[in-house]
């Protein structure tokens, strides 16, 4: 499942997205049940689609927008998938039209840089109350990822660990785009949250673009920013050096084949990893497949308290939200 923002994606056939659901709803807790009327619909618009049966004109829903139908009759026919993701469809409608994005990252910046990283248990602390709605959520989705390595190098003290050398060196397995789009700046505030120390930050995935070369830092920079396209493996640490610490995030460890040699290669290496995940089964099965090749459990999984808040909608299954970090897990 790739929840990255592809609204352009083909869906899968409409049969195909419901036995999606059906194994995600088998896997998950029981939602609460409400009753209630189906939101009405749109007037019909050429433009789009049914989603059940792909015929045109078709009608969006009123409450979300984000799906459409020909009539009541398949409306109905999917509303036992999407009464559960109307209102996070929502919120992604309106998140999207939050656009200015630029002051966040700033915005985001100061925050952190006026933090310290002992009194951050969660986005509370960081974001005050009346920041809400889509501003906070687009915070917490911009922040999720430097925020939830801070929190895991504070809780292993790998910078207490780290101090003689005075550089924490970070690689990050399984990195895309949603990593490599991030302001180099962003993941600078690392260095303000553990003052006196330089981060070297290494993303590593098969699907990254490595010309891509973040701009020149000036000399000072407390971040060396790289990318290496590939997928994750220890002989890297010949040309990366050796990590203080490994992180993937939600990088779908029981989806993929070509983690084990990563997985078995990280066992015993000494270097701790740490896993997000979209959601709690998920997590609990990389914790049975890790668990089984024999990797120890350090902490988690757990609710991540630097989750996004923002959802993330399937670019395959139309009813399908997650979102970014939600569990973590960390692993030696
Ligand atoms: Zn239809
Ligand atoms: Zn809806």
């Amino acid at each position: 499942m790739d929840y990255a923002p592809a609204p352009m994606a083909p869906l899968l056939d409409y049969p195909v997205q419901v036995s999606e659901l059906e194994k995600i709803a088998r896997l998950s807790p029981p939602p609460p049940t409400v009753e209630r009327a189906p939101p009405g619909l749109a007037g019909a618009d050429a433009a789009v689609a049914c989603l059940v049966c792909g015929s045109r004109p078709a009608r969006a829903c009123v409450v979300c927008g984000g799906v459409s139908y020909c009539g009541e009759a398949h409306q109905r026919v999917d509303a036992r998938w999407h009464d559960l993701v109307c209102a996070d469809l929502r919120t992604i409608a309106q998140d999207a039209v939050f656009a200015a994005r630029g002051s966040l990252v700033d915005a985001l910046i100061d925050r952190i840089g006026r933090a310290r990283i002992d009194d951050l248990a969660g986005w509370d602390d960081l974001l005050e109350a009346d920041i809400v709605g889509a501003r906070r959520r687009l915070l917490t989705d911009l922040g999720t990822r430097p925020l939830t390595l801070a929190r895991a190098l504070a809780d292993l003290d790998i910078p207490a660990r780290a101090a003689r050398s005075g550089v924490i060196s970070i690689h990050v397995m399984a990195a895309d785009e949603r990593e490599q789009r991030l302001p180099p700046a962003l993941w600078a505030t690392l260095a303000r949250l553990f003052p006196g120390t330089r981060f070297e930050l290494a993303l590593v995935g098969p699907m990254l673009d490595d010309s891509r070369v973040p701009e020149s830092k000036p000399a000072d920079s407390p971040l060396t920013l790289r990318a290496h396209t590939g997928l994750y493996r220890r002989s890297l640490w010949r040309e990366l050096g050796r990590p203080d610490l490994v992180l993937g995030y939600d990088c779908g460890l029981t989806l993929y084949p070509s983690w084990k040699p990563t997985i078995l290669e990280l066992r015993g290496s000494g270097v701790p990893f740490v896993v997000t995940s979209y959601r709690s089964w998920e997590a609990a099965a990389e914790a049975r497949l890790l668990t089984a090749v024999g990797v120890t459990r350090v902490l988690g999984p757990a609710p991540n308290p630097f989750a996004s808040l923002a959802s993330q909608r399937s670019s395959t299954i139309a009813n399908d939200v997650a979102r970014d970090n939600a569990w973590v897990t960390v692993w030696r």
